[in-house]
């Protein structure tokens, strides 16, 4: 939205609301809903006619990752500092970074490896991008639970399908915007969707909701959770049964999550009628209320622990729930499409 207006009639104004102005950037770039601090600023400067690459001295900061590491941490000067020039409040800032509700060890790391199967820092969904009035990245997409889009069910890119090249916005040296590859300029709102199975998505969506909470920091079993979470490759087997969930690429937690909800990964269940209906009663019994979520977190981290024998984090869940008796149950308390969807093929 530009400031200026030539057909504006000509208004005298006082000196202080002038000083006021005259210190904002041409520009004003409003966050949107979800929005990740870095996308913010990216777009921002891009609007103000600076390449991010350049706009890392503007703020005065090292270059790099330097949007990336705002993410993380936004220091009061620079948080005043965008506040004079765009002014976009400093609560409205804290809500763009991730210190506040996500839990940090499921963050994706900076840092990247170098492997083809490892982990990159950031991921997209293309249909959200392509849907964007001004394509932005969105906070849940820094997280190494998520592989799927809330909104559109598919799954999370964090690689340009052309170059394999991962999110270099904060090095964009050129006029472009956020959503072309840095590297080969390809357009990420044109990347093909890769295929999700619905029982991997429901898995996502679950995680997602529990750990978005802020009962998995106050919860006891929270912190068991979140070790479950990291060690689900282990719990999964097969080939990166070694490797913690957060160093993984997108596709290789996909993998991790369809070996671990696959129905033919589990025994097969010649269970008669008779047990079925036990097996829903007992479920019934021990399924909590959608609002308990200190049970929830405690029935996913048993259930995430199952497959290797550890013991359980407490006893509630000492007769055990496979996770996908758990997603059944889960989707059954939670209304909207995605129930429907998880009944259906989960058959429960
Ligand atoms: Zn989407
Ligand atoms: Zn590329």
């Amino acid at each position: 939205m530009r400031t200026v207006d030539a057909h504006a009639p000509t208004i005298s104004i006082r000196e202080r609301y002038h000083n006021v102005v005259a210190d904002r950037w041409p520009v004003t770039v409003m966050p949107q809903p979800e929005e990740l601090l870095s996308s913010w600023l990216h777009r921002l400067a891009y609007a103000n006619g600076v390449p991010p690459k350049a706009f890392v001295r503007v703020l005065g900061l090292n270059p790099g990752m330097w949007s990336a590491a705002l993410d993380l941490k936004l220091p009061a000067d620079i948080a005043n500092l965008l506040y004079t020039k765009t002014g976009v409040a400093p609560d409205q800032l804290a809500v763009m970074t991730l210190s506040r509700d996500l839990p940090g060890q499921l963050l994706l790391p900076l840092r990247c490896n170098g492997h083809r199967d490892g982990s990159a820092w950031l991921q997209f969904c293309s249909r959200c991008l392509a849907e964007d009035a001004q394509p932005y990245f969105r906070r849940r997409w820094r997280l190494a639970t998520r592989v799927s889009c809330t909104q559109h069910g598919c799954r999370l890119r964090d690689r340009c399908p052309s170059c394999n090249g991962r999110i270099t916005v904060f090095d964009q040296a050129g006029l472009v915007p956020q959503h072309y590859c840095v590297a080969c300029g390809y357009d990420l709102r044109r990347a093909p969707v890769p295929y999700i199975s619905p029982a991997t998505r429901a898995l996502d969506r679950c995680i997602d909701n529990i750990c978005s909470l802020e009962a998995i920091g106050r919860s006891p079993l929270g912190a068991a959770l979140i070790r479950r979470l990291l060690n689900m490759p282990s719990a999964a087997g097969g080939y990166y049964k070694t490797m913690m969930l957060s160093s993984l690429s997108t596709a290789a937690r996909t993998y991790c999550a369809e070996r671990l909800t696959s129905p033919s990964e589990w025994p097969v269940d010649y269970a008669t009628d008779d047990e079925k209906d036990r097996k829903e009663h007992r479920l019934r019994r021990l399924i909590p209320p959608t609002n308990d979520h200190s049970a929830w977190t405690e029935l996913l981290a048993n259930a995430l622990g199952r497959r290797r024998g550890r013991p359980m984090v407490s006893e509630r869940n000492e007769s055990g729930i496979e996770l996908l008796d758990l997603l059944g149950a889960y989707a059954r308390t939670s209304p909207g499409p995605g129930r429907r969807l998880v009944q259906e093929l989960i058959g429960t």
